[in-house]
């Protein structure tokens, strides 16, 4: 059965979308740590990261890169952290979590509030300062 996410890279569920090219897709984390919190997934539906192709990890990767450095010039953090578990969603994926003081807690298990129209917004802001 399909992933979750591949039903939402194939528009059956809708999503916050940020960004996509023809292997990767970044939309926001529903349940967010902090306000822009951003999942980075491959279209191909591997469960375990590091069962992805090397060029498929590398790929991975170079888009987390350009999809954090928009959130950054778009919120105004002072970095995006990365975070690889995978426990809950059985297809890799990357969390990007902005960080936007020094101090602030980043681990899976925090929940920030953030309404639909916010989340709205901030998929514009960061998708239009993602570069191709
Ligand atoms: P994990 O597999 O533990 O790395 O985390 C999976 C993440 O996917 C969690 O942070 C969830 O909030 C997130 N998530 C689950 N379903 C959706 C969805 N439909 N849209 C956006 N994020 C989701």
């Amino acid at each position: 059965m399909a992933s979750i996410f591949t039903k939402i890279i194939n528009g059956e569920i809708p999503c916050y979308k940020i960004a996509e090219d023809d292997s990767y897709f970044a939309f926001l984390d529903i349940n967010p740590i902090s306000e822009g919190h951003t999942l980075v997934v491959p279209k191909k539906e591997v469960d375990y990261i590091f069962d992805l192709e090397d060029e498929v990890l590398t790929g991975l990767m170079n888009f987390s890169k350009k999809v954090a450095l928009g959130i950054d010039e778009a919120l105004g953090t002072i970095r995006t952290g990365v975070i690889v578990e995978g426990m809950e969603v059985p297809h890799a994926h990357v969390h990007l979590v902005p960080i936007y003081f020094e101090g602030q807690p980043v681990s899976l298990g925090r929940k920030t509030e953030v309404s639909k129209e916010r989340m709205e917004e901030l998929a514009q802001l960061i998708g239009k300062a993602v570069k191709a």
